[in-house]
């Protein structure tokens, strides 16, 4: 791991920058997703020397270089299994995983159940455009069967993956949607996920300016709609029927009851939205059925 920057209290999301100038295509939604985590690590007052930030690769896993944290691009992949041996080793760091959907979910998909089952307290964000940016737009597992016949790419009969329905079949304890063009709902999402004690999932749509149609992403974000106050996360069948639909939720899809406690525990920043105590005893971790 390479520090970048760190030292000093940092505060205001701009605090939270590197001195590196974001190499993306301008108007590229993985802007709003930086912008989106500088403002939640302000809001929790989340320190860089406390803060790990590890991706794999693609446009999206240059996000951490651009945020003062420790931060780790890992290989193709596999930062869920770094992120989760950093945790272990290190409980007191706020781990936060940020990759793209081939990433994830092509060469990285092996390893989302069993980070799941582990259920360490990390966060995953997936920014999903739909495509691989980074090698110049081949079809991932997301990508609709519309874009990969437009770009008569092989395979166009194949269906996408559903990331919620994946995280949610997983077993996973929080699932959350929200899109790049949506600063506040993103900031919200983030926080949430980030203070959940557990692991976390996160899939952030973003657009991809350059191998989509310029109107792509108003296209995907009008097809979205903010779930309604009376929506209960702790309905696995409700969110399992939300995950299905056609248009795409955003908001908290699922969030386990309160009193399911997680498989390993340790300190989180539960206080900042009142979800859990808050520890004050050092981190301990415990693995169901065998040693402390
Ligand atoms: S290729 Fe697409 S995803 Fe990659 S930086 Fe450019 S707009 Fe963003």
């Amino acid at each position: 791991m390479r520090p970048t920057g760190l030292g000093g209290q940092v505060s205001k999301p701009k605090d939270y920058r590197t001195d590196l100038n974001p190499v993306w295509c301008p108007g590229c939604g993985d802007f709003g997703v930086l912008r989106g985590l500088t403002q939640t690590l302000s809001d929790l007052e989340i320190q860089p020397e406390k803060l790990a930030l590890i991706s794999g690769i693609g446009c999206s896993s240059r996000l951490p270089g651009y945020t003062r944290s420790y931060s780790f691009n890992t290989l193709h992949g596999r930062a869920l299994p770094i992120a989760t041996g950093l945790k272990l080793a290190r409980p007191d760091m706020t781990t936060v995983v940020v990759g793209g959907d081939g990433d994830g979910f092509s060469i990285g998909i092996g390893h989302i159940p069993h980070a799941v089952r582990r259920d360490v307290n990390l966060t995953y964000a997936v920014l999903d455009n739909g495509l691989y940016g980074l090698t110049k737009g081949q079809a991932s597992p997301t990508s609709t069967q519309e874009f990969k016949a437009q770009r008569g790419l092989a395979g166009q009969d194949e269906r996408p993956i559903n990331p919620v329905m994946l995280l949610l079949s997983s077993g996973c304890g929080f699932v959350a949607r929200t899109h790049a063009g949506n600063l506040p709902h993103l900031r919200q999402m983030f926080r949430e996920a980030i203070s959940h004690r557990g692991f976390a999932f996160l899939h952030v749509m973003a657009g991809c300016v350059t191998y989509q149609k310029p109107s792509y992403a108003q296209q995907l974000y009008a097809q979205c709609d903010l779930l309604p106050e009376s929506y209960d996360p702790t309905n696995f069948a409700q969110a399992v029927e939300t995950a299905r639909a056609e248009r795409f939720a955003l908001g908290v899809i699922y969030r386990r009851p309160p009193g399911e406690r997680p498989a390993i525990s340790g300190p989180d920043h539960s206080d900042a939205v009142g979800i859990w105590p808050s520890l004050d005893t050092p981190a301990e971790i415990t693995f169901p059925g065998g040693a402390t």
